[in-house]
């Protein structure tokens, strides 16, 4: 069985905009990258995994203040590890923006992440997992041999709606979006799509490789989820997903963050669930979960797997 693990480097004002609080502080700009991907670098080496990193390339920008996160992104690969687009901005409407913002979005990030690492990035996850024909088609032009972007799971979708709903009643608006809802009933194992209709099975020259979701219920087995559920609940999840045979386990950055120490402001830990448990807790979580998955999966990166579906 193959185990893929990503790691989304959302920046700080992603969450900002999700939960309608506005700018984010400048000095925290690049804080996920800077304390969560050095944590993530040691539990990868401590496992020996190779692992995929997308970065938002907009921090990689020749410009001054931004040399740390381009030798970040460089000892990355130095230590073997993958790095994916996750595109230039992070606009999370970006699967409704024209075709040109989209070529643009994901044409930058590839020119940037490319001049960053040496390597074009061979793999591409859309903001808020809302992939759409106009960038599956881009994908498939720039040569990419997968997207890992579908998240076929509805209660997640419902979970979004419910925070959207929440901030409307409160008249304020998030800036998630919620994602093609023909994408919730996409194939929860690696496919090759169609060109036109990314949620479908089709002949792109490209594999799509989804987030995972358990079998049945289809909740989504997600980093954020299991390093917050309670012991016994993610052992039963990880039980469940010995179904199958690929588990593309995604995180995100700040899920390696620790409110306090990383001086994140009392206005986003208030609404983020996450950052209101302790980083020794969250990391105690991942390492039993990679040491469970360790006993029966081969690790991989997402690009070596979409290689073992024939990409
Ligand atoms: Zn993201």
């Amino acid at each position: 069985m193959l185990c893929s693990v990503s790691i989304d480097l959302d920046p700080i004002s992603c969450y900002y905009r999700i939960h309608a609080l506005g700018s984010s502080p400048r000095s925290l700009c690049d804080v996920i990258l800077r304390r969560a991907v050095p944590r993530f670098l040691d539990v990868f080496s401590r496992h020996n995994i190779k692992a995929t990193f997308f970065v938002v390339a907009e921090e990689l920008e020749e410009r001054a203040g931004k040399q740390a996160a381009r030798a970040l992104v460089r000892e990355i690969v130095a230590a073997g590890h993958e790095v994916g687009n996750h595109s230039f901005s992070h606009p999370y409407e970006l699967a409704r923006l024209p075709r040109a913002r989209v070529v643009e979005e994901i044409g930058r990030a590839h020119v940037l992440i490319g001049d960053a690492t040496g390597t074009p990035p061979v793999g591409f996850r859309a903001p808020g997992y809302d992939i759409s024909a106009d960038m599956l088609d881009e994908l498939c032009h720039l040569g990419y041999r997968y997207d890992s972007s579908i998240f076929p799971a509805p209660g997640y979708y419902l979970a979004k709606v419910g925070v959207m709903f929440a901030l409307f009643a409160l008249g304020k608006k998030s800036g998630a979006v919620l994602t093609d809802p023909r994408a919730l009933v996409a194939s929860p194992s690696p496919y090759r799509p169609d060109r036109s209709a990314p949620w479908r099975k089709g002949n792109a020259p490209i594999i799509e490789l989804p987030i995972a979701v358990t079998p049945w219920l289809r909740l989504p087995a997600i980093g954020t989820s299991l390093l917050l559920a309670p012991p016994r609940i993610r052992a039963h999840w990880l039980e469940q997903m010995r179904r199958r045979p690929f588990f593309n386990l995604e995180l995100h950055g700040i899920d390696l963050i620790d409110a306090e120490r990383d001086g994140i402001p009392a206005e986003l830990v208030a609404r983020q669930p996450d950052l209101r448990v302790s980083l020794s807790s969250k990391q105690r979580a991942f390492e039993a979960t990679l040491g469970r998955l360790m006993l029966e999966y081969e690790f991989v990166t997402l690009g070596e797997a979409a290689g073992g579906y024939g990409a």
